[in-house]
């Protein structure tokens, strides 16, 4: 498949182990047997890993030229219906969450529809996406897209805020609409870009142009920032009675056998269903509530993260050497020397991104400190994604050392009742470069 292109069943992407297949189901998510199935395909024609993505898509691995029909025909005998085409993402709680303002799931289908019907047919870019948000707890505000719609209050009315290319806080905003008009205005949105091109994207449009066309109920800005979403992993009250367990996958990837038997431990103890999450998690859906410390521990056992203090939610690491042909390091093992070296780092109040080169698969946007591929080894960007010119580089052989000088750095000069996020940034760039170097 061609670069920027994205990797469905009908189009998988070379990696360092055979070719990748990115999947969405076309419902909100999976059945228990509708997933389990996912894994005995991914065992029988792949290498036996899958991934959840930083978006919350899911991937296959190891396939080959004669294994990806055989995938595609598993799936298709299992009953599961995959999404194609222009990818219209929801929160993983949408219509369940009785925090949302509003349930988005309808207006998505509306909109899928209304872009399958359009003609001339659309001529969008493969990587094209669109979020569409009720607002509720686990919303998708640090999620990039090209159009975002999310659910606000402006006075006593319920609106739609459009907002283009980005996260919730890096977005241009540039309408409140009210329900009757997103489609329409998404639509001619669609329409510009396909006119500009196959590869146009929403940061190439004339926002302001955009904005002068569209007729909006109220200041953009009368729609108040997200909350900070809190960490897929753990317990997720949805109202009084009904709650989820968000489970995480250790750095993004299990396999297939240890997804299956967590399924049926799962299955054991109740679980009807499974929705894919941002922050390489997933949601468990049908426990009742005496079961979820059950839950919990078997997850765990199982290596995967079921609570909010585990270190390695505040990790995020791409598929590294053997995986991806483009990594020069082992991203899951620099991963877990960060979680040996510097728990202290870890207090939940910044992500650590491990990158096998400059793309950052893993998380595109910025973290507080990333540690990505240089040609000596490493090198460390504050504040800034992987593909940021280094602030400091670090030579293979030393960087337990040079993470461990990061937290002893911090444990000495953090103030009272300070996170370890905000004496990085008090201390800034410069400081945090010298103390890495001095070994
Ligand atoms: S960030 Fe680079 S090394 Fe990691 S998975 Fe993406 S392309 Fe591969």
């Amino acid at each position: 498949m061609r670069r920027g292109a994205c990797p469905s069943l009908a189009t998988p992407m070379i990696t360092g182990d055979g070719l990748l297949v990115r999947l969405r189901p076309a419902g909100p998510g999976f059945t228990l047997s509708e997933l389990t199935a996912v894994a005995d395909a991914a065992e029988a024609c792949g290498n036996g890993i899958l991934e959840i993505t930083a978006r919350g898509n899911l991937q296959i691995r190891g396939l080959t030229a004669e294994t990806v029909p055989r995938l595609a025909a598993k799936i298709a005998d299992a009953g599961i219906e995959i999404a194609e085409g222009l990818a219209i993402e929801t929160p993983p709680l949408a219509g369940l969450d009785p925090s949302e303002i509003v349930n988005p799931l309808p207006l998505a289908a509306q909109l899928r529809a209304a872009v399958i019907a359009y003609r001339p047919s659309l001529t969008l870019a493969p990587k094209l996406s669109i979020l569409i948000d009720g607002g509720g707890q686990l919303h998708l505000g640090d999620v990039t897209a090209d159009i975002r719609l999310r659910a606000g209050c402006a006075g006593d009315k319920t609106v739609w805020l459009l907002a283009l290319a980005g996260t919730e806080a890096a977005s241009r905003r540039i309408a409140l609409l009210e329900e009757p008009s997103v489609i329409p205005a998404v639509i001619d949105i669609l329409k510009t870009l396909s006119a500009m091109g196959e590869g146009a994207r929403a940061r190439d449009i004339d926002a302001t142009l955009l904005q002068a066309g569209l007729v909006s109920v109220a200041d953009v800005d009368a729609v108040e920032p997200l909350k900070p979403a809190p960490n897929s992993a753990g317990i997720h009250a949805l109202g009084v009675e009904r709650k989820v367990l968000g489970v995480g996958l250790a750095f993004g990837q299990i396999r297939a056998q240890e997804l299956r038997t967590f399924l049926e431990a799962m299955e054991i103890l109740g679980a009807t269903d499974i929705r894919l999450a941002p922050g390489h998690a997933l949601m468990v859906l049908g426990l009742a509530p005496e079961r979820f410390a059950a839950a919990q521990a078997l997850a765990l056992g199982h290596g995967l993260r079921a609570f909010p203090l585990d270190p390695r939610n505040h990790i995020a690491a791409c598929a590294g050497v053997g995986a991806c042909a483009s990594a020069l390091i082992d991203t899951r093992a620099t991963a877990q020397t960060v979680i040996d070296a510097a728990p202290g780092l870890l207090d939940g109040s910044l992500a650590v991104h491990v990158s096998g080169c400059a793309k950052g698969c893993a998380k595109p946007s910025a973290s507080a400190l990333t540690i990505t591929a240089a040609p000596i080894g490493y090198g460390l960007v504050v504040n800034g994604p992987a593909s940021a010119p280094p602030n400091a580089y670090i030579e293979e052989k030393t960087i337990r050392s040079a993470i461990e000088r990061l937290e002893a750095l911090v444990r000495q000069r953090k103030r009272a009742g300070e996170s370890a996020r905000s004496c990085l940034t008090r201390l800034g760039a410069d400081v945090i470069t010298t103390a890495v170097q001095q070994g």
